[in-house]
């Protein structure tokens, strides 16, 4: 089973998302499970503060050291990966979600206003990643976004054997195009070797359209 431990203090963001769907029926089924820690609750001064302003001056607050090295040290242990979300971290994709699903135990740490101290991501963090080129108001959506990446790739989750590997990404390619009933829709037709029961000609078909659109949009894969 694969542990993820969210250090946010916005769980309530997170925790409705990770109980729906595919994020719920993993949890039904072992194959992960999740905990929040919320730095606030471990900080040890009447306040319960978390942010202070940024030494130096300037704009915006910074997570301060104490309850983010609190909170990582009450869950890490020897076989943890922690990861820091952030805009400055290496491109999610793909690839990296299969890689995290090898992992026994993820800690995803969610910044907040400027960031957090920079001695945290020195002493605590084993990797940054970035959800895109674009700067979030803080860490946990994108925690979200890499957490069902990687879920849905571990054993039994989307149900099927191979349900995963037709995905754009997986193979190399894009995914080919999808049609489900009606045959005929407002006037447009399925294409009939979909309807053939041909499987052959199917799987001939899916292949040279996911190659036709892999070309057309994205080059770059090939
Ligand atoms: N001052 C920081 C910078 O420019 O690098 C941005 C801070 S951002 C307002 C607050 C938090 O949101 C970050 O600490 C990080 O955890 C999260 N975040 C923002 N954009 C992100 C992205 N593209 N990928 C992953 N996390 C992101």
């Amino acid at each position: 089973m694969l542990r993820i431990d969210i250090i946010t203090l916005f769980p309530e963001m997170l925790a409705g998302f990770l109980d729906q769907s595919m994020m719920k029926r993993a949890q039904t089924l072992e194959a992960v499970a999740f905990r929040f820690i919320n730095p606030r609750d471990v900080t040890t001064d009447v306040h319960h503060t978390t942010d202070d302003r940024p030494f130096g001056g300037g704009p915006g607050m910074v997570m301060k050291p104490e309850p983010l090295f609190a909170a990582v040290e009450s869950v890490k242990t020897p076989e943890s990966r922690v990861i820091y979300l952030s805009p400055q971290g290496r491109a999610f994709n793909q690839r990296a979600a299969e890689r995290l699903t090898r992992e026994p135990h993820l800690i995803f740490l969610c910044g907040h206003y400027e960031g957090v101290d920079e001695r945290v991501i020195e002493a605590l963090v084993d990797e940054e990643i970035s959800i895109g080129d674009y700067v979030l108001t803080n860490g946990v959506l994108a925690a979200g976004v890499i957490i069902d990446a990687t879920v849905r790739l571990l054993p039994g989750v989307l149900g099927g054997a191979g349900a995963a590997e037709q995905d754009s990404f997986s193979s190399g390619l894009l995914d080919h195009p999808h049609y489900t009933r009606p045959e005929t829709f407002r006037g447009r037709s399925v294409p009939p070797v979909l309807l053939s029961g041909n499987h052959a000609a199917i799987a001939a078909w899916r292949k040279e359209q996911a190659l036709e659109r892999t070309r057309a949009r994205r080059p770059d894969l090939l």
